[in-house]
C-alpha cells in the first residue's frame, strides 16, 4: 500500500472530532492494506516501531534535527524554517508548506510504500554512534525527497512523537476489530490478547493474517511482559467488602518499586511497571529468586522496598529511587538493601496461570517461594468483616506500609492483565483527609519564577492522561509548597524536556513560560476536584467545563516508576469528582 493513503487517512482522522467516526475511517484503511502491512501501519500510526521492552531504540527524533532535515530536503535557510515553525507550533505542517513551495523535484523519485517508510524510521533510530546524526538526516531527507507534503506532514509528526490524531491505543483496536472482525465487540478479545503480549503489532498480525481465534489463543510467556493489573481506590471498609464480592484477601500495601520477575532457568530477567528491563538495577533481587524461588520457569509479581539494613524496617520510596540514578550499583546495593514481598504468579512451568482464581495461584506461589530474611510473600488475611479489615489496615499503617489492598478471591478473581477493575481496591491512610488520593500529572509546562525566585520555575502547570486521543490536558498549576530544594530539581529535570512551543499532545489554555515534552510524572495533592473553566481535562466527557484540582501542591515525589500514559486518567479524575460530589 502506498504511504499516501495512509496519510489521507490520518488527515479525514484528524479533521473529525467523533471518536467513532476517527475508528471507522481507520478501520476502512486497515481493511484495504495488505495483510502483513497490518503490523507496520499499526505501529506507525501508535508512534512505536517497537514496543519499549525490546530495547529496539526509539523513533523519536529532536526537533532541532527535524529542523536540519527540512533545510537539506526542501533547500531553504534555517531561519525560515525556525519562523515557520514558530507561526505554526507544528513541525509536520511546516514541513509541509516549505517542500510544497521547494522547486527541487527529483526525476527519480520512487513512491513511498508503507513498508519503505517503516523501514526507513527502523534503520533511522537504529542509526547509532559517531556520524550517525548525518545518516539519520540524511535517511529521512531520502524519504522526504519522495514525499509529498501532506506525506512530508505526517513522516515528520511520527519522527518528533507529535502524531496528534486523537486516535489511543482503544482507537486503534476497536478499528482492527471493526475492520477484521466485523465487529468492534471483539475489541475485548484483541484487548486481552495485548494485555498478556505487550505488543499490539504482533497482535494485528495475528488476527489480520490468522483471523481472531488465533488471537484468542495468545497467552502469557516466560520472557515477554504482561501488562500490569491495577487497583481502584475506596475508603471505606464496608463498601470495599462489597465490591470484592463479600469476602478479600486483605494485603498490606508496600510502598516500593513493582517488578515482574520472568525466571526461565537460571536466566531471570525484571520488568518495572513501564516495562523496561531493571535487572541490572537489582542484582540482589536476581540472587534471591536464583536461591530462593523453586520453579523451572515462572512469573511472578512482587514489590521491592529499601529496608534499613539495622533494624530490617521499611525505608521511603525516594531512597528505593537511588538505585535508578546510581551507576555504580554495586555500593548502592549496600547503602540501599532491598527486601521483595512477592504477591501474584501468572506463569508456572510452561503454563499460563492468570485465569486461575487469587487464591490458587497464592497457593501456588507460596509452594515455590522459600521465605526468609529478605524475601517474603505479603502479609495476607482472608476476612469478611469490616471491622477485621479496618484492624489489618491499621496493623499496616503501624508496620510502616502505606495501607492495603483487598483483594476479591471469588471464582471470578483472575488476574487481569493490564486492567484496573474491582478485583483489586486499595485503602491508603490520605483517602480519609481531603482529596480521596495523590495524583500522579504530567508536567507539561512552567510560569517564570519572580523574585527570590527568578531564574527558576515559579509555577508549574500539570496535566492529567486522556487514553481517548492519547493527549495531556491541564488540571492544574501548581505555585505554591515548593522547598528551595524542590525548585532546584525542577529546573535540573525539567530541562532535557524543553521545547520551543506548546507539545503537540498538550491541551491548554493557559500560556505557560516554558514548555515541555511530556514526559516526567509527579505526585500531587489538593484539597478538591472541581469544575473549571480554565483547564480541558475531562471537558469531552462533562461538556459543562473541563475538571481541575484545587489548591494544587507537590508531594515531593518524582513517578520514575510512571510512564506519562500511566499518570492519572482523565476517566479516573472523573470518577473522583463525581464520588467527591456524592460525598459533599
Ligand atoms: P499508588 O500511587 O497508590 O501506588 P498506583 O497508580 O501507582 O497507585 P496501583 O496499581 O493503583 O498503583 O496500586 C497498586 C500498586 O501498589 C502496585 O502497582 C504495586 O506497586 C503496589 N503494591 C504494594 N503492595 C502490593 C500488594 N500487596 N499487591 C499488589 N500491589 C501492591
Amino acid at each position: 500500500m502506498l504511504y499516501e493513503a495512509l496519510a489521507k487517512a490520518y488527515e479525514a482522522i484528524e479533521s473529525t472530532s467523533g471518536s467513532l467516526e476517527k475508528t471507522r475511517i481507520f478501520a476502512e484503511l486497515l481493511e484495504k492494506a495488505d495483510k502483513p502491512e497490518v503490523d507496520l501501519i499499526v505501529g506507525l500510526t501508535m508512534g512505536k516501531l517497537f514496543p519499549d521492552w525490546k530495547g529496539e531504540p526509539e523513533i523519536g527524533i529532536a526537533e532541532s534535527m527535524a529542523i536540519q532535515v527540512i533545510v537539506v530536503a526542501a533547500s531553504v535557510d534555517e531561519k525560515d524554517v525556525k519562523e515557520q515553525l514558530r507561526r505554526t507550533g507544528d513541525i509536520g505542517s511546516t514541513a509541509e508548506v516549505l517542500l510544497g513551495g521547494s522547486t527541487q523535484e527529483s526525476l527519480f523519485s520512487e513512491d513511498l510504500t508503507i513498508g519503505r517508510v517503516f523501514d526507513t524510521l527502523v534503520e533511522t533510530a537504529r542509526a547509532s554512534g559517531p556520524g550517525s546524526t548525518k545518516e539519520k538526516v540524511s535517511k529521512l531527507v531520502g524519504l522526504l525527497t519522495d514525499a509529498e507534503p501532506l506525506e512530508s506532514r505526517y513522516i515528520l509528526r511520527t519522527v518528533t512523537g507529535s502524531l496528534r490524531l486523537g486516535l489511543g491505543d482503544m482507537g486503534i483496536m476497536d478499528s482492527l476489530a471493526a475492520a477484521f472482525t466485523g465487529t468492534k465487540d471483539s475489541r475485548p478479545i484483541i484487548e486481552n490478547a495485548y494485555n498478556v503480549c505487550s505488543d499490539l503489532r504482533h497482535v494485528s498480525s495475528v488476527l489480520a493474517q490468522s483471523g481472531l481465534a488465533a488471537v484468542e489463543s495468545i497467552k502469557a510467556e516466560v520472557g515477554t511482559p504482561i501488562r500490569m493489573m491495577a487497583a481502584k481506590k475506596l475508603s471505606s471498609p464496608r463498601e470495599i467488602l462489597e465490591k470484592a464480592g463479600g469476602q478479600a484477601l486483605v494485603e498490606y500495601k508496600y510502598d516500593g518499586e513493582r517488578v515482574q520477575v520472568h525466571k526461565n532457568g537460571d536466566e531471570i530477567i525484571l520488568y518495572s511497571r513501564r516495562q523496561e528491563i531493571i535487572t541490572s538495577q537489582y542484582p540482589d533481587v536476581v540472587e534471591y529468586v536464583k536461591s530462593n524461588v523453586d520453579a523451572q520457569s515462572c512469573v511472578m509479581e512482587g514489590e521491592c522496598v529499601a529496608i534499613d539494613p539495622e533494624t530490617g524496617s521499611v525505608r521511603p520510596f525516594q531512597d528505593l529511587m537511588r538505585r535508578r540514578r546510581k551507576t555504580e550499583i554495586e555500593a548502592v546495593m549496600e547503602d540501599v538493601p532491598i527486601a521483595l514481598f512477592f504477591f501474584d504468579l501468572l506463569y508456572l512451568n510452561g503454563e499460563d496461570v492468570t485465569s486461575k482464581p487469587l487464591l490458587e495461584r497464592r497457593a501456588l506461589l507460596e509452594a515455590i517461594v522459600r521465605a526468609e530474611e529478605r524475601v517474603h510473600l505479603t502479609t495476607a488475611e482472608l476476612t469478611d468483616d469490616e471491622e477485621r479489615l479496618q484492624e489489618i489496615f491499621e496493623g499496616a499503617l503501624a508496620a510502616g506500609q502505606e495501607g492495603v489492598i483487598a483483594k476479591a478471591v471469588h471464582s471470578e478473581s483472575t488476574y487481569q492483565a493490564g486492567a484496573r477493575s474491582w478485583l483489586w481496591i486499595k485503602l491508603k491512610a490520605s483517602y480519609t483527609e481531603g482529596m480521596a488520593d495523590s495524583m500522579d500529572l504530567v508536567v507539561v509546562g512552567a510560569i517564570h519564577g519572580r523574585g527570590k525566585r527568578t531564574g527558576l520555575y515559579g509555577a508549574i502547570l500539570a496535566s492529567a492522561y486522556d487514553p481517548q486521543s492519547n493527549s495531556y490536558p491541564t488540571v492544574c498549576k501548581i505555585g505554591t509548597g515548593f522547598t528551595e530544594e524542590m525548585l532546584a530539581e525542577f529546573k535540573e529535570r525539567l530541562e532535557p524536556h524543553r521545547i520551543e512551543h506548546m507539545s503537540a499532545k498538550v491541551e491548554s489554555d493557559i500560556e505557560a513560560d516554558v514548555w515541555f515534552e511530556p514526559v516526567e510524572v509527579i505526585e500531587v495533592i489538593g484539597d478538591e476536584i472541581t469544575l473549571s473553566p480554565t483547564h480541558p481535562a475531562a471537558k469531552r466527557v462533562l461538556k459543562d467545563g473541563g475538571l481541575a484540582i484545587r489548591f494544587p501542591r507537590f508531594t515531593g515525589r518524582w513517578r520514575e516508576d510512571k510512564d506519562p500514559t500511566q499518570a492519572t486518567s482523565v476517566d479516573d479524575l472523573i470518577e473522583a469528582f463525581e464520588r467527591f460530589r456524592g460525598l459533599n
